[in-house]
């Protein structure tokens, strides 16, 4: 038996689909929006704020990574002067964050425009930081109303953030693939969006402005996001979570590195996930094929690249083992000594 929630998300896709952003905004009947972007894609911020017309109420520029709740607190500020009766976030997971924010906190719908591969934009799941602390959890309300992928838009997405940001896509798949409220609707995602991320990243990142592997490759990020949206995670993102809070490290470098580690441990106990995923990467072994995916996109090899400390994997093992949660493979503190010490060294 299973049982398939579909999330209520309407999404736009196609080059140029940025110009449909005021078309959304009507359809949704708002009539003053607040712009929401990090400072880097201010210049973004305000040709959204020029197709809205007269339904812009003001823009925010000061999303921020981990959605501190002091940048909370100042997009709420600018919400009422705006006056604002919803919010477009034009971006990546950072300020996708922000607007979930203000869905969570005021109740404000948001129309977002993703512009990276983290897949945000399909979960209903929302992240706050107060005193170093980052709080997360799940509610409808913060799920976009309208989601507006314009692969344009990712052209000038660095080569260095695009391939660890594909494989933080796939990592969703991945464990969609095993999670224990997967469906056949997930399976069929997770198959199309891993294929499309695998077929096109390698071309995204030797020529950033090609076209046609952009628009594949945000395709398949939007279904690996959906997959993550749909279904439970596992040990994979346990790790990256406990190594990215504990060790302050890069979110998308951090799964890339460590995911063909994972499913090396996990698909052999998952051999469902392991025939899918064969399938979508065209290869006999799955860790293997990951591990050359990522060297090819420019990943850093292993976390020691990333700069982590031997000595830190100890308590990073010790804080996975002390929160439960579903895996196909339940690991002991050796396993997870294990995984995190191939990783560390970008080893088999
Ligand atoms: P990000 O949003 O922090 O963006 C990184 C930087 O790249 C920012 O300065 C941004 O302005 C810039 N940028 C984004 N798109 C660009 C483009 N097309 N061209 C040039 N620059 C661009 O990074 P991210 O990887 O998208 O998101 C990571 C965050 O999202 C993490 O905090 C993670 O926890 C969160 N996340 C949340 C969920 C969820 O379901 N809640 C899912 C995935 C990720």
């Amino acid at each position: 038996m299973f049982v398939h929630d579909a999330l209520p998300m309407r999404v736009v896709f196609g080059a140029g689909a940025l110009d449909k952003v005021a078309e959304e905004v009507e359809r949704l009947g708002l009539s003053r929006i607040l712009v929401l972007s990090t400072p880097r894609q201010g210049a973004l911020a305000a040709r959204v704020t020029t197709l809205l017309g007269d339904r812009a109420g003001g823009t925010f520029d000061g999303a921020r990574m981990h959605v501190p709740v002091a940048s909370v607190v100042a997009a709420e500020e600018a919400v009422g002067a705006a006056g604002a009766d919803g919010c477009l976030a034009i971006g990546g997971g950072s300020t996708i964050g922000l607007a979930k924010a203000l869905s969570l906190r005021l109740g404000l719908p948001s129309v977002v425009v993703p512009t990276t591969y983290a897949g945000s934009e399909m979960t209903p799941v929302w992240g706050l930081t107060e005193d170093g602390r980052k709080r997360t959890g799940r509610d409808p309300v913060v799920l976009p109303r309208s989601v507006v992928y314009d692969p344009d838009l990712t052209h000038a997405l660095p080569a260095a953030v695009s391939g660890p940001s594909g494989l933080n896509a796939i990592a969703h798949a991945v464990e969609a693939l095993y999670a224990p409220d997967g469906t056949p609707v997930v399976s069929a995602m997770a198959e199309r969006g891993v294929h499309d991320l695998a077929a096109a990243l390698p071309t995204v990142v030797a020529d950033g402005a090609d076209a046609a592997a952009r628009a594949l490759a945000l395709q398949g990020a939007w279904l690996c996001g959906a997959c993550l949206g749909a279904t439970t995670m596992g040990l994979h993102h346990k790790l990256c979570h406990a190594l990215g809070g504990m060790l302050d490290l890069p979110h998308a470098e951090t799964h890339a590195i460590v995911l063909p580690h994972v499913a090396a441990y996990n698909l052999p106990f998952a051999p469902e996930a392991d025939t899918v995923l064969r399938r979508a990467l065209a290869t006999d072994d799955v860790p293997s094929a990951l591990r050359a995916l990522a060297a090819r996109v420019g990943v850093p090899a292993g976390l020691r690249a990333l700069g982590v400390d031997h000595a830190d994997l100890a308590r990073v093992a010790d804080e996975v083992l002390a929160a439960p949660y579903r895996n196909p493979r339940p690991p002991t503190r050796g396993d997870l000594e294990a995984i995190l010490e191939a990783a560390w060294r970008d080893g088999p």
